[in-house]
């Protein structure tokens, strides 16, 4: 089965109450890739400067993440900055450089428009739009998206709502989005936009899986430390989906197990800066978390 992302593909500068990190490999999709790699070879579509190492993408390469969609533009690539407080739940933004995703056009290329599992990770809904247009034979999309959208591009938004399998917001998000500040009532509300489930994350505290026929929560994996959590969000979305195309299945009971995988798979992304714990796991790690995890929530 085949797996494709669309989204950013960034230089992050992180700050953590204990340590920083300027200039490091960061975005959307490059974290949702390195996540759902283990389980599924991955066909990525973003745009990268000219300043964009070419190591980067042969280290892309090296895990079976298919750059054939990411375009090198004339210009410097997205770079985006934050700081988080002791709590790891607030993070302040303090900068984003758009630079060359201002004139990003997604151009799937013509041997990956045959992909039947898509996310569209964060980034411009018009953008996540124009490269599910490309996807004719896509049966399973999910999408995830951030207050910036909800507030500057809410049209293009609940347009891509009415499109897609289903939706990954954080309460917050969700909060926003629907104008409900009870969660239950907000995922429902979601629903009521299109998707036929919401994943509703609540950071340290892990995960609401929510559809007509669905309700599952989940704590997240007990991690013993925390270096950064940038891209954990979409880290879960990428063992979430990576698992379900690699076993090509996206029933109730399917849908359940992969919130463990894509819990467990986020819990190594806060294990380091950038991919770096992300690029040190592999399969096997996965399934000694994914065990010690089905093991805790099991009565
Ligand atoms: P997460 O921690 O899951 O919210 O994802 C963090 C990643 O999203 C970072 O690596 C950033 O480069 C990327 N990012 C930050 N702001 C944006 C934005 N406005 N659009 C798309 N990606 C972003």
């Amino acid at each position: 089965m085949s797996l494709l992302v669309v989204g950013t593909i960034a230089f992050d500068s992180v700050e953590t109450p204990y340590d920083r990190r300027d200039e490091v490999l960061g975005g959307s999709a490059t974290h949702f890739a390195y996540a759902a790699s283990p389980f599924e070879a991955v066909r990525l579509v973003g745009v990268v400067g000219e300043d964009f190492p070419d190591k980067h993408l042969g280290e892309f390469r090296d895990r079976e993440i298919d750059c054939a969609g990411v375009e090198v533009a004339q210009g410097k690539t997205f770079r985006w900055g934050g700081r988080y407080e002791a709590d790891w739940n607030t993070r302040h933004t303090l900068f984003t450089d758009l630079n060359v995703l201002e004139t990003f056009d997604p151009k799937v290329p013509e041997q990956h428009k045959d992909t039947r599992f898509v996310f569209l990770a964060n980034g411009t809904p018009s953008v996540q739009m124009r490269a599910l247009e490309q996807c004719d034979k896509a049966e399973f999309v999910v999408a995830d998206t951030m207050n910036l959208w909800i507030d500057i591009a809410k049209e293009d938004l609940l347009a891509v709502l009415q499109r897609i399998d289903g939706v990954v917001l954080n309460d917050e998000e969700a909060r926003m989005l629907t104008g409900e500040t009870n969660l239950i009532r907000a995922a429902r509300a979601t629903l009521g936009l299109g998707p036929r489930f919401v994943i509703l994350k609540k950071g340290e505290h892990g995960a609401f899986l929510i559809g007509d026929d669905l309700h599952f929560a989940l704590p997240a994996y007990p991690v013993d430390e925390v270096l950064d959590p940038t891209g954990a969000g979409d880290s879960f979305a990428g063992g979430f989906m990576g698992y379900l195309a690699s076993v090509k299945n996206t029933q109730p009971h399917t849908l359940r197990r992969a919130m463990l995988y894509g819990t467990v798979t986020a819990s190594f992304c806060v294990e380091g800066f950038s991919v770096d714990a992300l690029a040190a796991s592999d399969r096997s790690a996965i399934e000694t978390r994914y065990n010690e995890l089905a093991s805790i929530v099991t009565l």
